[in-house]
């Protein structure tokens, strides 16, 4: 996905160069550097690189979490291996348990509070659904309010 794209264009005295992938106008400094490419610098910007590299992270992430669900031996294998590196670095695993803990306490706090919003909205709906009647009373109320 690397290529040598010889779009570029001066904008106030400043060279800038097309980043082939969000196809924006960017000053060199935004590229890193490439000996090989067009001015010396790959043709996808750093803020793509950065994307790519985290769809990509994410991407083996998922891989990884798919695999360790479907596959006991590789799950065997991962336990097996984090094992031995919480005996071999007890206070790094303390730690990093404490983190994570701390991570996945959040993380659960932020579920909840989204799964009650959406509870809430659902119920909501299926409530004035279920009581078109009150619904009714309630706009007729509002109505002779205004009047
Ligand atoms: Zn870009």
């Amino acid at each position: 996905m690397i290529g040598v794209t010889n779009d570029s264009k001066i904008v106030k005295g400043v060279q800038h160069k097309q980043c082939s992938r969000c196809k924006r106008f960017k000053p060199l400094d935004e590229f890193y550097k490439f000996e090989r490419g067009s001015f010396g610098v790959m043709s996808i910007c750093k803020e793509c690189i950065k994307q790519y590299e985290l769809r990509r992270r994410e991407i083996r992430q998922k891989r990884c979490n798919d695999r360790y669900r479907n596959d006991p031996e590789y799950r065997e294998r991962k336990k097996q291996k984090s094992r031995e590196w919480n005996k071999a670095h007890p206070e790094q695993s303390k730690e990093w348990r404490k983190n994570h803990l701390e991570r996945f306490r959040e993380y659960q706090r932020e579920y909840k509070r989204e799964y009650r919003r959406k509870y809430q909205r659902e119920y909501q709906k299926e409530w004035r659904r279920t009581h078109p009647e009150h619904l009714n009373k309630y706009r007729r109320k509002k109505k002779g309010e205004h009047e």
